[in-house]
Order: structure tokens, then sequence, then C-alpha cells
């Protein structure tokens, strides 16, 4: 029997973790406090493949999304999950904007990516429900079903031996001569040993770093929550279509999911306590984004959709930290689900 390892958390990176580390001969246990696998912040994205543009080079996510991404793609092949290369383009309305994608595409390019500039009458004619002057075409960007990509981890873990604790929420974490874990399952307090901790609990990661990390980085005041709007009707566009990002955020982009529905968002609302609903009263916040690329939005219902928390701590980038046989997932925010066998690579080599 090889080390054992407790991952705590199974959205899409503690499962990517999980099948990578049964694979490589560990007796893997996942627990997960909720009912179902993947239900947080794994289920409240735009399921997106990342390109890699954004990123500052070197930076943890430019590397891991980069990395990320072809094996991600490698994976879809080989597993069948439903996935398309959709392209996407980030288009210029005004003459200042194509200034600003110039210096993406040479961001872009310092990440090794390559971004082809086009003209804003090539990107109507590619479609004709657009409105831009100028556009950056990213060949590599693409979409996800990520609850078919969460399944089928569970089920690579699962045929190489790996064990799911569901229902089962973490509470403490001790480092001993093991790792000692206190925890409550199907209402019991229970305690057990093991010999490495994968803490990839999302939301719930940073608290459980208090008992092992203190000096873990803090989390910020206020969350940062993303809404979508999903669109009445037939899918505007093909091509997923982001405005020029914004100091906060990428902009409220257009995304389409595996299933052809058409969808805006995500926003940034800054919020002091969190909740998933979606106010119906910012549909004008979304109208005013979207009508710059996209005229036909007043012919159209936005109708309140779903939304997500981004899971930051008070980090740039992504936190992948390990100290006495514990590794800890902080601020997975996106592209974390584009990263996510990147990160379990990761792992694994720590762990070694
Ligand atoms: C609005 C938004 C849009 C995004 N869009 C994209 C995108 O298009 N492309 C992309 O690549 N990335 C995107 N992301 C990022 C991506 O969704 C995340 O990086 C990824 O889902 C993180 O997965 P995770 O497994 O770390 O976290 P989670 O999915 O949150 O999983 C953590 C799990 O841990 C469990 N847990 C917590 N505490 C405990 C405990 N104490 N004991 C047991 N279990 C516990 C939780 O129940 C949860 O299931 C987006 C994120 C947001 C918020």
């Amino acid at each position: 029997m090889g080390n054992s390892v407790i991952i705590v958390g199974a959205g899409v990176v503690g499962l990517a973790c999980a099948q990578k580390l049964a694979k490589n001969g560990y007796e893997v246990f996942i627990t997960e406090q909720e009912k179902y696998i993947a239900t947080q912040t794994s289920a409240r994205n735009s399921g997106v493949i990342h390109a890699g543009i954004y990123y500052p080079p070197n930076s943890l996510k430019a590397k891991l999304c980069i990395r990320g991404k072809n094996l991600l793609y490698e994976y879809c092949e080989q597993f069948n999950i439903p996935y398309s290369r959709t392209k996407k383009m980030i288009v210029a309305t005004t003459s200042e904007e194509t200034q600003i994608l110039l210096k993406l595409k040479d961001t872009a390019l310092a990440n090794g990516i390559k971004l082809e500039p086009i003209s804003g009458e090539d990107a109507i004619e590619k479609e004709p429900n657009l409105f831009a002057v100028s556009a950056l075409v990213s060949p590599t960007t693409g979409i996800i079903d990520a609850s078919k990509l969460a399944e089928s981890f569970q089920h690579q873990a699962e045929i190489n031996g790996a064990n799911l604790a569901l229902e089962t929420k973490i509470t403490k974490i001790t480092q001993a001569s093991k790792i000692l874990v206190n925890g409550i399952s199907g209402g019991e307090e229970f305690e057990a040993e093991f010999d490495f901790l994968i803490n990839a609990a999302g939301h719930g990661a940073h608290k459980l770093t208090k008992s092992y990390w203190p000096e873990a980085p803090s989390l910020p005041k206020n969350f940062a929550k993303g809404n979508y709007f999903s669109i009445s009707g037939k899918a505007p566009f093909q091509t997923l279509i982001y405005p020029v990002p914004g100091p906060e955020s990428l902009g409220i982009h257009y995304t389409i999911d595996t299933d052809g529905r058409g969808q805006l968002g995500p926003n940034v609302q800054w919020i002091t306590q969190p909740t998933y609903e979606v106010d119906k009263n910012l549909e004008t916040e979304f109208r005013n984004a979207a009508r710059t690329y996209w005229p036909g939005v007043e012919g159209r219902e936005l109708i309140p959709g779903y939304s997500g928390i981004r899971p930051r701590v008070e980090a740039k980038d992504f936190v992948i930290h390990s100290k006495d046989n514990i590794i800890t997932l902080l601020g997975i925010e996106s592209p974390g689900l584009t990263s996510s066998l990147a990160i379990a690579g990761l792992v694994a080599e720590n762990l070694q």
C-alpha cells in the first residue's frame, strides 16, 4: 500500500489531484462537505478553457493555465468530455481600445500565446451580429462541461483505488508525527491520520490553514461575486466575445456552453456577505456592457442566471504552498478550471 493522502474538497482541483495521485500509487481519500461533488466554484464559472493571455509572464497563473489548457484538451479527447475549440475574439469598439488590444497582444506573446489581429470588417464577417472596429482572435480558447470533467476525475480516481467521502467536513488539521485530521461525517465526529494532506477546499481552505499555517495570506474583507445573465432565443455568436479587459476583471463577456446556450457575464459585484442570488436589477449594467459589441442585445430578453464568488486571498497569483507534508491551495480563482490538471501535476511533484 502506498503513502496515504487526504484531499480536502471535491471540486475540479481536488478531484484532479485525486486522480493524479491515485494513478501515482498513493492511497487517496477525498472528503467533501456537500452531498455531491463540484457544487461550489467548480459549478459556478464560465466553463472557458483559457488560452493564457492576461497573466504576468512566469506567474503560476500563466504557466499553469497554458500547461493546463494543453493537458485539458488531451484529457477531453481521451475521456470523451464535452468540449469545443470555439476560439475567442477580444473586440475593440473604439480606436482607443484598438491601442489596448495591441498591448494585450504583446502580453500574450510574452506568455508564448499568439493572437491574430483582424479588422472590424473581418470580425463582423466571422460573427455578423458583432460590432467591432478591430479584434484579436485567440485560436486556442475553448469551452468545457466542467461538471462532466469533475465526474470523470472522480471516476479515474476511484478506478485507481481512491475513496470519496461525501457529507464529510474537515474541521481541524494538526501536524503531529503524521497529519491528524478531525472532522464530522454523517453527524459523527471522527479523527484520522494520514501521511500527506492536500487542502483544496476552495472557499473553505483558508479557515483550515489557521491550525498549521498561521502566516497564510489573509482573506480580503469583501467578496468579489460574479453574476451571469442567460440570453433568450438563439445564441447570437458561436465564438466567445470579450470586450477589452478592465482593471478589475475581463469585462462582461459573451460565452456559450457546450449545449449551445449563450450567456453574459461575469461582472464584479463587491459584497460583504456571500450569497449566490442574482439581483435582476443588474440587468441594466449587463445590457449597457453588451450593447457596445452586440447592438442586437436590445431585442433580447436577459434572464438572471447563476453566480460565483471568486475564491481570493491577498495575493496576486495562485498560492500553492508546501509545508510539513501539507500542500495548501489558496486563491484558485480563474483560470483554475483550465489549470486543474497542471495544478495536480505540480502537487504530485511537490509530494515527491
Ligand atoms: C465567476 C467565476 C468564473 C470563472 N470562470 C472560469 C473560467 O471560465 N475558466 C477557468 O479556468 N476558471 C474559471 N473560474 C475559476 C474556477 O471556477 C475555479 O478556479 C475552480 O472551480 C476552483 O476549483 P476548486 O476545486 O479549487 O474549488 P471548489 O469548486 O470551490 O471546490 C472546493 C470544495 O471544497 C469543499 N470544502 C470546503 N471546505 C471543506 C471542508 N472543511 N471539508 C470538506 N470539504 C470542504 C467545498 O464544498 C467544495 O466542493 C471562475 C471562477 C468564478 C468565481
